[in-house]
């Protein structure tokens, strides 16, 4: 039978781990047995999630359950099709690892105008038409990480039925950022909303401006204060939080079950803290690590999260033990072969901006 929908979604990209770095299966099954049990009907995960992990163990926890009483989304990594003979095999074998016969929602993985071109050209978006005539995907679309301007190019190049951005109050400039949640909405195509926490790092605001927020806030949490920003957008039916204790699956519950709108007040220290950060950050590297590995070496998500980290907070005693622990993984180990480049969705100057990592931290600037 199926269940009214529920604002939340459940992101089984970041499920507790073991000390191996597997997913904790006892305490994910739990998670995700509360959601169930709390309304909770949208479950998104992905063919790369948790090392290939998350689909075959979400298909393992989701067919103890009646298929009409929750909504599954996954992705095509369309960074490994070459042909229409890739998208097939990896479709049907991702029908397998979930254990259904279609996907509720299909998602073109992290979609940017170059790569959509070449799905195009290779016949996979028609090959996953047919999929959608043959009922076997019921809505299709795509996530996103790009720029506006290839947001803008792909959600007018055909009749998606939904697509995937990153948005939250700090966001709002990123990305397709809120002018692309303003075009979609425009042209009638939902917006499921990801990373509405920032992946958590909205948490970690330096200490003075944790304060100014908490104090708005009041009772709520700032998480509980963020996922209430992105509730108040319409035309979101779902918003995704990748989470990683039973806490926060009680907490985002509990939130979205009936979420107040913020006050003129939260949304104005909001938008202040929001503006002051966005000035603040050397680059908006989301630690995606699409750009791994590095032929030399490097550690550019955790380079870049040093910095930004730095840029933050300071040189503060994790930002020196982390700057210290890099050795030969740090930005001088870049020898500037431009490999990375084309795989940032963000589509950061790795290589210039890994020099300015190396200057403003050598020298502990700021
Ligand atoms: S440009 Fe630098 S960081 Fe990027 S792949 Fe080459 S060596 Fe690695
Ligand atoms: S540099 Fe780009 S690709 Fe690499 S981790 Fe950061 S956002 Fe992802």
């Amino acid at each position: 039978m199926s269940r009214k929908p529920f604002l939340l979604g459940f992101g089984a990209m970041r499920l507790p781990q073991t000390e191996d770095g597997t997913i904790d299966r006892p305490l994910a099954r739990k998670m995700l047995r509360y959601a169930m049990e709390h309304g909770v009907t949208y479950y998104d995960t992905a063919y790369t999630y948790h090392a290939r992990e998350s689909e075959p163990f979400l298909g393992e926890f989701l067919q103890n359950y009646d298929r009409a009483s929750f909504q599954l989304a996954t992705k095509l990594p369309q960074w490994l099709v070459e042909s229409v003979d890739d998208a097939r095999r990896i479709f049907e074998e991702q029908l397998k690892r979930l254990k259904v016969d279609y996907f509720d929602y299909y998602l073109v993985h992290s979609l940017r105008k170059k790569t959509y071109v070449k799905m195009v050209d290779l016949g996979v978006i028609t090959y996953l038409e047919k999929e959608v005539q043959a009922g076997r995907i019921k809505k299709l679309g795509f996530s996103f990480h790009s720029s506006f301007e290839d947001f803008r190019y792909i959600l007018h190049s055909r009749a998606w039925d939904f697509c995937q951005i990153q948005y939250n109050w700090l966001d709002i400039e990123e990305q397709a950022g809120r002018a692309g949640y303003e075009l979609a909405t425009e042209h009638g195509i939902p917006v499921i909303v990801m990373e509405p926490i920032k992946g958590g790092s909205l948490l970690s605001l330096p200490p003075h401006l944790k304060e100014q927020v908490q104090q708005v806030a009041k009772e709520d949490s700032i998480a509980a204060l963020s996922l209430r920003w992105v509730a108040e957008h319409r035309n979101v039916p779902v918003i995704l939080s990748g989470m990683s204790t039973l806490e926060q699956v009680v907490e985002n519950i509990a939130t979205l079950s009936d979420p107040r709108p913020l006050t003129d007040e939260q949304h104005s220290v909001l938008e202040e803290v929001g503006s002051y950060l966005r000035s603040r950050l050397g680059n908006g590297c989301t630690s995606c690590s699409y750009c791994m590995p590095c032929p030399f070496g490097v550690d550019i998500p955790g380079s870049f999260g040093i910095w930004n980290t730095f840029r933050l907070f300071g040189r503060n005693e994790q930002v020196s033990k982390r700057w210290e622990s890099m050795g030969d993984k740090g930005p001088l180990s870049c020898t500037r072969c431009m490999a990375c480049v084309p795989l940032c969705p963000q589509q950061i100057p790795i290589p210039s901006d890994l020099a300015r990592v190396h200057e403003e931290l050598s020298q502990g600037a700021l």
